[in-house]
C-alpha cells in the first residue's frame, strides 16, 4: 500500500469518487464518511457514499445522511455509483469482506483504492492508504487528511459535527484509552469553528424510546451472567427477547460496555442471534486483546479494546462454546 500523500495528485482535477464503509455502521463509520464525502464535494468532486446496509436510528440526523445510498435498499444504484467511479476510498474497514455483501463487487473492480482506517491487520488489498491503529477512529483520521492538504479552513459546522461524532463515539465519549492530546487538540479546534458539542451528545445518547431503555432494565437483570473467576461477564439475547421489546437496529448499541462499569470485570461479551447468524460482541480493560480473541474464535477481528465475529452455529450451542473457551483465558 501506498502512502496516502501519492493519491493527492489524482485530486487535482475533479474526480468521481466512491466511498463505503463498513456493514451495520456505527458512529464513526457514518461519521468519517460523511465528513470526507462533504469536504472532497466541497473540492469540486463528484462523490457517492454508499452505506452496505441500514443507518441505525440515532444517527439519522447527520448532516447529508438522505445523500448516502443504502446497497440494501438500492442495489443498482451503489453497483452504478461504483461502476461510474475512477477512486474508492474505503473508510473504517480493514477487510472487503466487512462490506458484507458488497465485498465481491469491490474485489473485482479496478480502480484504484485507497484505505483510511484504524484497526489491526488490514488486508493487503489497497492501493493507497493510511491504517493507524493507534488513532482513536477513522473520523480523527479523515480530520488529519483533510489537515494534511492543507485545508483545515474547509471543516465548516456539518464536516466537525461528522468529525466530532465519529471521534467522541469511537473514544466513549473521550474515556477509553486511545483518547490521545491529539483528539483533545482536534477538539479545541471544532469548538473554535463553533461546534455544539452539547448537541451531538444529547442527540446521539439522550435520543432513547422508553421501551429501549426499559429492555436494558430487563437486560442487566435477567440476561447477563458474571463470572468472577474469570473477570468477565456475558450477556446472551434472542430474537425472543428483542421482539418483547420491539427493539429496533442499533437499540443494543452500547450494552456490551456496561458490564466493564462493574468492580473487577474487565472483559464483556454480548451475544446477539440475528437472522442470518450469531453475532459476537467483545469489549475488555486493560491488557486482554479482544480483537486476537474474536479472530482465533468466532472469525472476527477489530481493536485491542473492541472487537467483534460470528457464529454460524445456533445461540445455544455458540454460548455453550463461548463458556467451554472462557475457562482457557484469563483476562486480568
Ligand atoms: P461491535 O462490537 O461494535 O460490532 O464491533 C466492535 C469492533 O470490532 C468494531 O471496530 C468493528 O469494526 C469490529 N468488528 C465487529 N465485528 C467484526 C467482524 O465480524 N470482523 C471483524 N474483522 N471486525 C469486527
Ligand atoms: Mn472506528
Amino acid at each position: 500500500m501506498q502512502p496516502i500523500q501519492d493519491v493527492l495528485p489524482l485530486l487535482q482535477t475533479p474526480r468521481k469518487i466512491f466511498i463505503i464503509t463498513h456493514h451495520k455502521p456505527d458512529g464513526d463509520a457514518i461519521g468519517s464518511m460523511l465528513a470526507l464525502y462533504h469536504y472532497l464535494k466541497k473540492k469540486g468532486h463528484e462523490v457517492a457514499a454508499i452505506t452496505p446496509g441500514e443507518i441505525p436510528d440515532f444517527l439519522m440526523w447527520m448532516p447529508g445522511v438522505n445523500e448516502l445510498i443504502n446497497f440494501e435498499e438500492d442495489q443498482d444504484a451503489a453497483k452504478k455509483a461504483l461502476f461510474e467511479s475512477e477512486l474508492i476510498f474505503c473508510l473504517d474497514l480493514n477487510d472487503f469482506e466487512r462490506t458484507k455483501y458488497f465485498g465481491h463487487h469491490l474485489s473485482v473492480a479496478k480502480q484504484p483504492k485507497i484505505l483510511i482506517d484504524h484497526h489491526l491487520l488490514p488486508k493487503p488489498v489497497w492501493d493507497y492508504g493510511l491504517s493507524i491503529p493507534e488513532k482513536s477512529s477513522t473520523s480523527e483520521m479523515v480530520y488529519d487528511f483533510i489537515n494534511m492538504c492543507n485545508d483545515n479552513h474547509l471543516i465548516d459546522i456539518p464536516i466537525a459535527e461528522c468529525v466530532y461524532t465519529g471521534v467522541m463515539t469511537d473514544t466513549g465519549a473521550f474515556k477509553f484509552p486511545i483518547t490521545t492530546s491529539s483528539v483533545h487538540l482536534l477538539v479545541a479546534d471544532l469548538k473554535k469553528k463553533g461546534l455544539n458539542h452539547t448537541r451531538i451528545h444529547e442527540l446521539i445518547y439522550d435520543t432513547w424510546s422508553e421501551s429501549r431503555m426499559r429492555f436494558l432494565g430487563y437486560v442487566l437483570i435477567e440476561k447477563m451472567e458474571i463470572f468472577p473467576q474469570y473477570h468477565a461477564a456475558l450477556i446472551t439475547l434472542s430474537r425472543k427477547d428483542m421482539n418483547l421489546f420491539n427493539i429496533q437496529a442499533g437499540d443494543t448499541e452500547g450494552l456490551v460496555n456496561y458490564p466493564l462499569s462493574i468492580l473487577n470485570i474487565t472483559f464483556a461479551t454480548l451475544i446477539t442471534e440475528r437472522t442470518d447468524e450469531v453475532k459476537l460482541s467483545f469489549r475488555s480493560k486493560g491488557n486482554f486483546d479482544v480483537s486476537d480473541f474474536a479472530r482465533k474464535h468466532f472469525e472476527g477481528g477489530g481493536h485491542f479494546n473492541a472487537s467483534g465475529g460470528r457464529s454460524k452455529t445456533t445461540l445455544t450451542d455458540t454460548i455453550a462454546y463461548f463458556k467451554r473457551i472462557l475457562s482457557d483465558i484469563h483476562p486480568q
